[in-house]
């Protein structure tokens, strides 16, 4: 079987959609928290297993020898996810899957973001499975899916400077995924995925302007005002932290994938930002 961890959530849907149109639906595997979340996939003939990070036991016997697996990172920073990730690892390795791919975070970023994804990646290679990283870099929903204080204020706010991003949509990574899950010689392989084009916050700000006929403005604020902003609008101090991280990193240019590793995989270019912010207004 294909098997697909986090299936319910935005990137495991789009693996799911993308899955199904290359396999049949009696070999992809959704493991997911609430069958409820998950009756379209079970209606089209998926198969579901139940499963928790947080509960070793529900992982015991999930996986068969010779599985291809897809960790997908999970959302629960408070709960320790090198742990949460370690106890799929030990499942995969007791039975004996055929390889187990992660979605990681870019090789070149040094946010706290990252920690989580080098102690899985760490663990991933000392379990002797055979591998596949997945350095997903960022999504363009990230900021698609944010754009209503945008619209009101007719201001991007970000504390990255001048620095860029290369994005991707979630669909693009998906793909990226699903090649490696359905092809072959991926094994042991490390790839840097990321939007073929990187693009600034200024030059995000004025594709805002052209699509909406408003004039945005790209607002470059220090660290600390985000993180202000940022809790205001009622987020918790530590994810707000850990975005402001994020967008110092971007500053740096640790979020600018060069690799090609995406279009490559996935076999067409990668998604512009344009397109993504587009279908982000149609609603
Ligand atoms: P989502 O938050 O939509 O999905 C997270 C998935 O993880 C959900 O399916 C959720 O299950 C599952 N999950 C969380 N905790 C557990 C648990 N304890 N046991 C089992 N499953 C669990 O994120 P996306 O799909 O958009 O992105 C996938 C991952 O990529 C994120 O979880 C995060 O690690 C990372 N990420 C990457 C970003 C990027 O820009 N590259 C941006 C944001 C996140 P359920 O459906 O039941 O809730």
């Amino acid at each position: 079987s294909i098997v697909v961890t986090g299936a319910t959530g935005h990137l495991g849907r789009h693996v799911v959609e993308q899955l199904l149109e290359k396999v049949p639906a009696e070999q992809i595997t959704a493991v997911v928290r609430d069958e409820a979340k998950a009756a379209d996939f079970a209606a089209r003939g998926v198969r579901l297993a139940v499963a928790d990070y947080n509960a070793p036991e529900t992982f015991g016997s999930l996986f068969a020898s010779g599985d291809r697996v897809l960790l997908i990172s999970g959302n629960e920073f408070d709960k320790g996810r090198p742990a949460q990730h370690q106890v799929v690892i030990d499942a995969a390795k007791a039975a004996g899957v055929a390889l187990l791919a992660y979605t990681s975070a870019p090789g070149s970023l040094s946010a706290a973001l990252a920690d989580d994804h080098r102690a899985t990646e760490a663990a991933l290679i000392a379990s002797g499975l055979p591998y596949t990283l997945l350095r997903n870099g960022w999504y363009h929903e990230n900021y698609t899916e944010q754009l209503a204080p945008v619209l009101e204020h007719n201001a991007v706010v970000a504390a990255a400077g001048e620095g860029r991003v290369s994005s991707a949509s979630r669909a693009d990574y998906a793909a990226a995924a699903v090649a490696v899950l359905t092809g072959e010689g991926h094994e042991n392989a490390t790839y840097e995925l990321g939007g073929d084009e990187a693009w600034s916050f200024a030059e995000y700000a004025a594709e805002l302007s052209r699509q909406t006929g408003k004039e945005i403005a790209y607002n470059a604020v220090p660290g600390e005002v985000l993180t202000g902003i940022l809790t205001g609008a009622g987020l918790p101090e530590p994810f707000a932290t850990i975005l402001v991280g994020v967008d110092a990193s971007i500053e740096k240019g640790e979020l600018v994938v060069t690799s090609g590793d995406l279009s490559r995989l996935a076999g067409r270019p990668t998604t512009p930002l344009a397109e993504a912010i587009t279908a982000a207004l149609k609603g």
